[in-house]
């Protein structure tokens, strides 16, 4: 349902004025990353306490609290086409960022979660096994999976100089 069906059915005022009043509250939750980020642009975090699943809850009205990534969605894009679901491409569930989400089916979201957790990890750990921050460092491979930038970087160099020392 979209959401001015929502509003409309639980009587809320959905006039042009008390939208602009919703947009204008959500704008002021939120705050730009400085360290997260997805393909060049930067997070947009939600700055109020999030729900047991990581979510940020925006309340529209007193009884009306909507998951503040679909409240995003449905301000800035549009509705959410019935039976889908907004994933997360930066991974960062507070994050609000029209330009991180995608509308999936619930099967593609369960099928990239199950793809990108390698061995059935089910959040992004706080840092690789050689103790480098993430997600700063994080990287997405092209098999979805994770792998640190740094530890990368080094490798990278490693094989480089062994190159060298044969040549
Ligand atoms: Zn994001
Ligand atoms: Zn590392």
């Amino acid at each position: 349902m979209s959401l001015l069906c929502e509003l409309e059915k639980r009587s809320i005022d959905t006039s042009k004025a008390n939208f602009i009043w919703f947009i204008i509250s959500f704008i002021s939750k939120c705050k730009i990353s400085d360290c997260h980020s997805f393909e060049g642009t930067p997070c947009l975090e939600w700055k109020g306490t999030p729900n047991n699943s990581g979510y940020g809850r925006f309340c529209l009205t007193r009884n009306y609290i909507m998951r503040a990534h679909r409240a995003s969605w449905e301000f800035f894009v549009g509705s959410i086409p019935d039976g889908l679901v907004l994933d997360h491409l930066c991974r960062n569930e507070i994050c609000v960022n029209v330009l991180h989400l995608e509308p999936v089916t619930i099967g593609t979201n369960t099928r990239r979660g199950k793809h990108c957790w390698k061995s059935g990890l089910r959040k992004i750990p706080d840092c690789c096994t050689h103790g480098h921050k993430y997600p700063e460092n994080l990287y997405w491979t092209s098999r979805h999976t994770i792998e640190c930038r740094v530890c990368k970087n080094i490798s990278t160099k490693k094989s480089r100089k062994r190159i060298k020392l044969l040549c």
